[in-house]
C-alpha cells in the first residue's frame, strides 16, 4: 500500500516547498523508494497556461502536453519519478471536473453539490489517482501558505485523507521560516508556532517541521519549538540557505537526517541511502575549472522565474563542462533603446529563449544579427528560432519586410506563420501545439553531433512555425533546416553554415534537462562558448605588450 506525505508551507510565499518536495522525493528515491510527486496550486485558472510569466513565472510542460507548475520542473530534475497531467491541480481544475459532473447528472443527481464532500473527494480522487502498485511514496505538496482561503479545501482533504487509508499511512511535513531579526540580534520562533497553531486549528497536526533560516537554530531553539508546536524536537529540521546552489539542499537534509526519520514514521522498507553521484556533482558546482558569460535575451527578465528551466539547464550543461556560467540577463529592450554592440559585449555566447508577442523582438532580432555576424555561439529556443528565421530573413536573404504573422498579421513576407492546425482554434486555453513530438536530425549537423542520434523526442509549446516556402531561399544562403518532424513538413532544427554554433530548436529543450545529465544541445552550446572564451583569452594574451604579459 502506496504512503502519502503532505507538504505545506507557512508564514510567508516562496519558502520552496517544491525544492524541497523534489529534495525529498531525490532521497527517498535514492534509498530505493518508488515516488510520485504532485502539486496542488489554489488558483482559478485551471493550469497556469493563460497566465503571463510575470504573474506565474515559468509555465513547465509535460510530455503529455500538460502546462504546469515550475515546481514539476525541480521534481523532473531532481527525481526519475514519471510526470503528467494528473502531477498538477489547480482549483479551477478541481471545479471544472466538478461541475462537469453535475452537468452531466451522473454523479451527484439529486443533490446538493457542496465543498465538502463533494470538492473535497475530488481532490481526494486526484491523490489516489497517482496511487498504482509500483508506487511505495506520494508526494503531495500544497501551493500557497497556510492560512489563505483560496487553500482550505487542499487542506481539508489532506485532513480527511488520513481518515480514509490511516493516520500510520500519512505524514504531514510544514515547511517555515525562522526570520533573523538584526535589532534584536536572535532568530524568531513565534511565526512558525502561529502558523502550525493555524494549522491544527483545521485539524492537522504536522508530523515534522522544515525550518528555512539564514543563521542556526540552536538547541534552546529546536526545543522550543517542539514542545510550542507539539511534535519530537528530532522532527525539527533546519533548512539553511545555500551558498552555492539549490542543488544543495538533498545534502543538507540528510545531515539532519530527514530521510531515516520519514522511513521511521512511514515505516517503509528503504535501503541505506546512496547519493555519491549526486556529491560528486556538488564538487563540480563548488570548484569549478573554467567560466563563460552567457547572455540571455529576453522580455521577461525582471521576473526571476520566468526562465527558470532555462538558467538551470545553462547550469547543469557548465556542470558538465566543470565550468561556471554566469548568466546575464539581458532586456530586449535594453538592446532596442542602447545598441547590441553596447549591451552585449563580451558575452561567450547569446541565447534567445521563448516567448509571445511583439514586445522586445527587435531587441531579440538585433542580438542575433550581432551573434551571427561576430561569430558569437547562438541558441534560439521556439520564438528565438523564430527571430532567428526574421534576422536572416531581413539581413541576409534581403527581404527587408519579412516578419511573423504573430508580430505583424499583414506582412508581405511571413517567414514564420501560423500552423495550420491552429487557424480554426479559438480557445486560448491549452490548444498550442503542446507536449513531445518526435524530430529526425539531418546526419553530420551540429543537432546530430550533440544528441548523438538521429531521431529524438522533445517537448513543445507553439502556435507559430517556419513557412516552408521560404526553405529553399534560405538554405541557398547558408541557413540550413538539419531537423524536422518525421514527414518533413514542420522545421524543427535550423543551423548556420559557416559558424562556429549558431543553431535554433522549435521545441523546448530546457523541460529536459537535469544536473547531472545535461540537454546534449545546451552542452554543445557552453561547450562552443567556452572555446570562444577560451580562444578570446589566447587572443588578448597575444595582444598584450609583453612588459605587461609577464
Ligand atoms: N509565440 C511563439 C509561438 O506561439 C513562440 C512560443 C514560444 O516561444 N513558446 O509559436
Amino acid at each position: 500500500m502506496a504512503k502519502h506525505i503532505f507538504v505545506t508551507g507557512g508564514v510567508v510565499s516562496s519558502l520552496g516547498k517544491g525544492l524541497t518536495s523534489a529534495s525529498i522525493g531525490m532521497l527517498l528515491e535514492q534509498r530505493g523508494l518508488r515516488v510520485r510527486l504532485q502539486k496542488f496550486d489554489p488558483y482559478i485558472n485551471v493550469d497556469p497556461g493563460t497566465m503571463s510569466p510575470y504573474q506565474h513565472g515559468e509555465v513547465y510542460v509535460l510530455d503529455d502536453g500538460a502546462e504546469t507548475d515550475l515546481d514539476l520542473g525541480h521534481y523532473e530534475r531532481f527525481t526519475n519519478a514519471p510526470l503528467s497531467r494528473d502531477c498538477n491541480y489547480t482549483t479551477g481544475k478541481i471545479y471544472l471536473s466538478v461541475i462537469q459532473k453535475e452537468r452531466r447528472g451522473d454523479v451527484y443527481l439529486g443533490k446538493t453539490v457542496q465543498v465538502i464532500p463533494h470538492v473535497t473527494d475530488e481532490i481526494k480522487g486526484a491523490i489516489k489517482a497517482l496511487v498504482a502498485d509500483d508506487v511505495d511514496v506520494v508526494i503531495t505538496e500544497i501551493g500557497g501558505t497556510v492560512g489563505d482561503i483560496e487553500g482550505l479545501p487542499f487542506l481539508e482533504a489532506i485532513r480527511q485523507f488520513a481518515l480514509d487509508v490511516g493516520k500510520a499511512n500519512v505524514l504531514y511535513i510544514h515547511l517555515t521560516l525562522i526570520p533573523y531579526l538584526k535589532a534584536a540580534g536572535e532568530i524568531k520562533t513565534k511565526p512558525t508556532q502561529h502558523s502550525v497553531s493555524q494549522l491544527r486549528q483545521i485539524g492537522i497536526q504536522p508530523d515534522i517541521l522544515i525550518c528555512r533560516t539564514e543563521r542556526p537554530i540552536g538547541q534552546e531553539e529546536v526545543a522550543k519549538i517542539a514542545l510550542f508546536c507539539n511534535v519530537e524536537p528530532r522532527a525539527v529540521i533546519e533548512e539553511r540557505d545555500k551558498e552555492f546552489s539549490i542543488y544543495e539542499v538533498p545534502a543538507s537534509l540528510v545531515e539532519n537526517k530527514l530521510d531515516d526519520l520519514i522511513v521511521e514514521r512511514l515505516n517503509l522498507k528503504a535501503k541505506p541511502l546512496d547519493i555519491a553521484d549526486w556529491r560528486a556533482m556538488l564538487q563540480r558546482i563548488k570548484h569549478p575549472a573554467h567560466e563563460v558569460t552567457i547572455g540571455v535575451v529576453g522580455k521577461y527578465i525582471k521576473h526571476n522565474d520566468a526562465y527558470k528551466s532555462i538558467y538551470e539547464s545553462l547550469d547543469h550543461a557548465g556542470i558538465a563542462h566543470h565550468t561556471r556560467v554566469v548568466v546575464r540577463k539581458i532586456e530586449a529592450e535594453e538592446i532596442e533603446r542602447e545598441g547590441a554592440e553596447r549591451v552585449l559585449a563580451g558575452l561567450d555566447g547569446v541565447l534567445v529563449p521563448g516567448g509571445f508577442d511583439y514586445r522586445g523582438s527587435t531587441g531579440k532580432i538585433d542580438a542575433i544579427r550581432y551573434a551571427r555576424e561576430r561569430k558569437v555561439p547562438f541558441f534560439g529556443i521556439c520564438l528565438g528560432l523564430q527571430c532567428a528565421v526574421i534576422e536572416f530573413a531581413r539581413n541576409v536573404v534581403g527581404l527587408a519586410d519579412a516578419n511573423s504573422t504573430e508580430f505583424d498579421k499583414d506582412t508581405r513576407h511571413p517567414v514564420v506563420c501560423m500552423l495550420d492546425e491552429q487557424y480554426a482554434i479559438v480557445d486560448k486555453g491549452g490548444t498550442m501545439r503542446l507536449g513531445s513530438y518526435a524530430q529526425k536530425l539531418v546526419e553530420g549537423s551540429k543537432a546530430h553531433q550533440a544528441y548523438g542520434s538521429l531521431l529524438v523526442h522533445e517537448r513543445h509549446r507553439h502556435r507559430y512555425e517556419f513557412n516552408n516556402q521560404y526553405r529553399q531561399q534560405f538554405a541557398a544562403n547558408g541557413l540550413l533546416v538539419t531537423g524536422a518532424s518525421p514527414d518533413g513538413q514542420l522545421v524543427e532544427v535550423i543551423e548556420l553554415r559557416d559558424h562556429p554554433w549558431f543553431l535554433a530548436v522549435q521545441c523546448h529543450p530546457e523541460f529536459k534537462s537535469k544536473p547531472t545529465k545535461a540537454h546534449p544541445l545546451f552542452r554543445g552550446f557552453i561547450e562552443a562558448a567556452l572555446a570562444r572564451h577560451e580562444g578570446q583569452k589566447k587572443t588578448t594574451a597575444r595582444n598584450r605588450p609583453a612588459v605587461l604579459a609577464k
